[in-house]
């Protein structure tokens, strides 16, 4: 049986008009894997989590907006981007109760930064302001599919064993990033500038966020990126 993958939304604005939408290529990868994704309104009430977890195999973090730097006990500086306060709970809450049942959890992107978060680390709310030194261009003007900067990864880690190689390319569009990792978490791939490119946990169960988008270098046909979403999909279906 093809797994359930409850997969996260983000909320647009459209003149008067308010939508919840998942960018499609999101929905292909996972269903190229061999998932069934099932998108996730952010909804406002939370007691009823549980039993909507229960009812997952898996969960995957899209992409979007920054994360209230309030959830890792900072105040916000002017370089912050938009937030939206009932999306970071959503997320972060659904993510810690998938973790509670033991479920395999992928991020992407800001969903790297909320599974961090999530288990009480912290991030660069801009990485250009807030880091010294010379860093790369994370937030490419290419097209989403091309493949910009190196990652390099750690040898003993799940990414390492899904890929199997120490360094590869990647898109890259965010100008926030894993800073202090949560303690259950440890860094999996940096960039050449050291940003934090993916965090995973050690516990046997898949947990991993990747501060890239390999959901568009699947439609671009990437082999590498789809090991990504076979594995996922591979540890749902082992529950
Ligand atoms: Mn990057």
């Amino acid at each position: 049986m093809k797994p359930i993958i409850g997969v996260t939304s983000s909320e647009t604005f459209n003149g008067s008009k308010e939508y919840c939408q998942v960018h499609i290529d999101n929905i292909t990868a996972i269903s190229k894997a061999g998932g069934i994704p099932m998108i996730l309104p952010n909804v406002e009430d939370l007691s009823e989590l549980k039993r909507l977890a229960s009812q997952l195999d898996g969960l995957y973090l899209t992409g979007g907006e920054d994360v209230d730097p309030q959830l890792y006990n900072e105040e916000p500086i002017p370089e912050l981007g938009i937030i939206n306060p009932r999306r970071d709970l959503f997320e972060i809450k659904i993510t810690q109760i998938m973790l509670e049942q033991q479920k395999p959890v992928l991020g992407v992107c800001r969903g790297c930064q909320v599974l961090n978060v999530a288990l009480g680390g912290s991030l660069y709310q801009d990485i250009y302001s807030q880091i010294d030194g010379k860093l790369l261009k994370h937030r490419q003007s290419a097209p989403d599919g091309h493949m910009t900067h190196f990652v390099h990864v750690e040898k003993d880690s799940l990414l390492y064993r899904l890929i199997g190689l120490e360094q590869f390319k990647v898109n890259s569009r965010h100008h926030q990033a894993v800073s202090s990792v949560a303690s259950k978490l440890k860094v999996s791939a940096v960039a050449s500038d050291g940003i934090v490119e993916a965090i995973e946990s050690d516990a046997s169960n898949f947990i991993l966020g990747v501060q890239w988008h390999p959901e568009n270098l699947v439609v671009a046909e990437d082999a590498i990126s789809l090991r990504i979403y076979q594995g996922f999909i591979h540890a749902c279906q082992k529950l």
